[in-house]
């Protein structure tokens, strides 16, 4: 472990969050993958445990922890294989929960974030829609103000919690004329009448609720405007820099995990009388693929704590998140060939790794956007700054 970065406190903190994961979640994985449901009693657990609120502040029952307890909480997840189970834990508590601690007032914070830190609410962020998630600005929900009410119509896809999560946290256009300053975020109770959500059934992530949601006249109190009416997309904007730090970081763990697995295979596995790890075409492959892990991990580290530093980041998570899912995709593909058929079987670790990887490179800003952005900020030289 990289001990500029890590703590006797960080250390152990993995080594207790490990050992919770093995006890409580790893016995009931598979079962949640076939139903695609996550049982409530994890939730609570979690929440019992503090860690939905390791980054959270301590005013609001979080326990202010630096984004090295984060690093250690993803990376476990990932090594348990669900990618799913992971991106239910992670979405509630960097995608919703972020912007409830950002932008949530003090109500907001006693009635969500409070609850949603002790796993007694979970939450979802609704930005993409059926007719086009990279063009954010471009959404078509939309939330009019009357009286002292939003009437929220439109539809939302792809989102994850979206079907069992007690809150959504909103992006909606209160301004259908403007496209960057017009649209707002808000904190929308699930129970609200008028919302429907469909579950959708996909490649992978499977133990994770995805669904398509529609918000037909869904009216809420004006007060559940989150932060200032058109600044929705500056807010989302400013957090996607740590959201895609964390499809970085969760990329490199997965790819690791890929790596450990394939090494101790081959030391087991023999064909033509010796151990695969004796052969050189494949000793080459597990040291190119070692390789690039560790190359992503130092940059995601450096990364991290340029972050935890107070740093605006988002040209450097953009170049994470764009590397590292590739880089994951190609080491797991690899990973799976060195396991020869049984790469292809469910009852070995690849078959579901490759599926729940492949997600990395379109989630939370697809490869070919984050391409965009980098251009931009190194041709162009755009300047992104956070939201004064
Ligand atoms: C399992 C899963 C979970 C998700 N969870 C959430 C969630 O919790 N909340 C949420 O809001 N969203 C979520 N998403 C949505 C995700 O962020 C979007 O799928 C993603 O942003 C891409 O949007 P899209 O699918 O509409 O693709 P499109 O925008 O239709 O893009 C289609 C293709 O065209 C490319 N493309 C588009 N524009 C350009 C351009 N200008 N230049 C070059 N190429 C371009 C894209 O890269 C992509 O390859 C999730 C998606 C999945 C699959």
């Amino acid at each position: 472990m990289n001990s500029m970065y890590f703590t006797e406190e960080h250390i152990s903190f993995r080594e207790s969050f490990k050992e919770f994961l093995q006890k409580e979640v790893v016995p009931h994985i598979n079962k949640w993958e076939k139903e695609g449901t996550i049982e409530r009693f994890i939730w609570t657990k979690f929440g019992e445990m503090g860690y939905f609120g390791i980054n959270q502040p301590e005013e609001d029952g979080g326990l202010g922890l630096d984004l090295f307890y984060t690093v250690i909480f993803l990376e476990e997840l990932q090594k348990i294989n669900s990618g799913g189970f992971a991106a239910a834990m992670w979405a509630h508590a960097y995608l919703a929960m972020t912007h409830l601690n950002k932008e949530g007032d003090a109500r907001i914070k006693k009635a969500y974030l409070t609850p949603s830190i002790n796993g007694e609410k979970i939450g979802c962020l609704c930005i993409s829609e059926p007719f086009g998630g990279s063009d954010v600005a471009g959404m078509r929900t939309n939330a009019v103000k009357k009286d002292d009410t939003y009437v929220i119509n439109g539809s939302k896809t792809f989102i994850t919690n979206g079907v069992y999560s007690d809150y959504l946290v909103v992006a909606a256009k209160t301004n259908l004329e403007e496209k960057h300053k017009g649209m707002s975020i808000f904190i929308v109770d699930r129970n609200t009448p008028g919302i429907s959500s469909t579950k959708l059934d996909k490649l992978g992530w499977r133990a994770s609720d995805t669904a398509e949601i529609a918000f037909d006249n869904v009216v809420i109190p004006a007060e559940n405007l989150m932060g200032e009416e058109g600044k929705g997309f500056p807010y989302i904007m400013q957090h996607f820099a740590l959201e895609r730090l964390i499809m970085a970081i969760n990329a490199h763990a997965r790819a690791e995990y890929a790596v450990d697995y394939v090494l101790k295979y081959m030391s087991e596995r023999e064909a033509f009388g010796k151990t695969l790890d004796q052969f050189q075409a494949l000793r080459h492959k597990v040291a190119e693929m070692a390789s690039k892990v560790d190359m992503c991990r130092e940059y995601n580290y450096s990364i991290t704590k340029r972050l935890d530093d107070g740093a605006y980041v988002v040209k450097e998570a953009s170049m994470s998140k764009m590397l590292s899912t590739k880089i994951a995709d190609e080491v797991i593909y690899d990973a799976l060939q060195l396991l020869g058929g049984y790469g292809y079987m469910e009852e070995y670790p690849l078959a579901r790794l490759l599926r729940d990887s492949r997600l990395g490179p379109i989630g939370g800003g697809t490869s070919e956007i984050l391409k965009e952005i980098i251009a931009k900020m190194i041709i162009d030289k755009k300047e992104y700054k956070p939201v004064s």
